[in-house]
């Protein structure tokens, strides 16, 4: 069964860190405002209960950098 998870697209991102305070659940900022997941993941998988808080991060990234992936 696949599982949702986050996606940065490092290329994209220009890492001010919009997504780590849309998101404080599952990322915090790095010291340049690079988002890190919290688990250590390079992709972390989103729970259910987050999953509407993810899709709004996504839809504000201003660099279209983030995506929902299912792995
Ligand atoms: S909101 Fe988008 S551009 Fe900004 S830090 Fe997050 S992934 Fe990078």
């Amino acid at each position: 069964m696949s599982t949702t998870r986050l996606h940065v697209d490092w290329t994209a991102c220009d890492g001010r860190g919009l997504c780590a305070e849309l998101l404080p659940e599952l990322l915090v900022e790095d010291d340049w405002g690079y988002p890190v997941a919290r688990t250590g993941e390079a992709e972390p998988a989103v729970p259910r209960q987050l999953q509407a808080s993810a899709r709004r991060a996504v839809d504000r990234c201003p660099a279209l950098a983030l995506r929902l992936v299912q792995r």
